[in-house]
């Protein structure tokens, strides 16, 4: 990148910080943007700053949203009484895709993990725990991967509310769901029936 520029340079490093993104595609997005600067550059650039002024986490379950509490914790149509967990936004956002679910969500923003050093107290858990010990929850969907950090998290979790309440049921979604798999990867129908069939 010699002679580019040490702005290009710069943006082209950003750029490979995003997932999926390497530094052979963070070039060719570099590239693009500059040259599409009426098309691309600039409607990104304010498109991002305007996420970067008006992004929050809503304070009840975590998700990303411009209000806080988030448009569906406020909305007084959800069903108060389940709460779907998912690791990350991703998750929250193929589900409202699908539409297959009318309650509220928790997102943890991770899964527990040994190996990675990821402990309860990284992890929205305490909001969590708070949320349902506050009562008028009949049911904790666990929406999380089929992975040993997935299955880890729920089983916490489930171990954190046995002395508390047992009139909280605790379901998983139904096989369908890829082992290490995102949800977000799913398919619609897949969400759809993994939701309907869990146990
Ligand atoms: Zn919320």
């Amino acid at each position: 990148m010699a002679g580019a520029g040490p702005e290009i340079e710069r943006l082209i490093a950003l750029l490979a910080k995003l997932p999926g993104l390497g530094q052979r595609s963070a070039r060719r997005a570099a590239l693009a943007l500059l040259k599409r600067r009426e098309q691309l550059l600039l409607p990104l650039t304010a498109a991002m700053q305007d996420a970067a002024d008006k992004v929050t986490t809503c304070r009840v379950c975590g998700s990303l949203s411009t209000q806080d509490p988030c448009a569906i914790c406020s909305d007084p149509a959800r069903d108060r009484a389940m709460i779907c967990v998912v690791e990350e936004d991703s998750a929250l956002w193929a589900m409202e895709r699908v539409g297959a679910f009318s309650g509220r969500y928790h997102v943890l923003g991770g899964l527990l993990s040994a190996l990675d050093g990821v402990r309860p107290e990284d992890l929205r858990m305490e909001g969590l725990i708070e949320r349902i010990k506050a009562g008028g929850i009949s049911e904790i969907i666990m929406a999380l991967p089929a992975t040993v950090e997935g299955q880890t998290t729920a089983h916490y979790i489930a171990d954190r509310l046995k002395y508390h309440d047992n009139s909280v049921t605790i379901s998983h979604l139904a096989r369908g769901v890829p082992v290490g798999g995102d949800l977000d990867w799913l398919d619609d129908g897949t969400i759809a029936h993994a939701f309907k069939s869990r146990r």
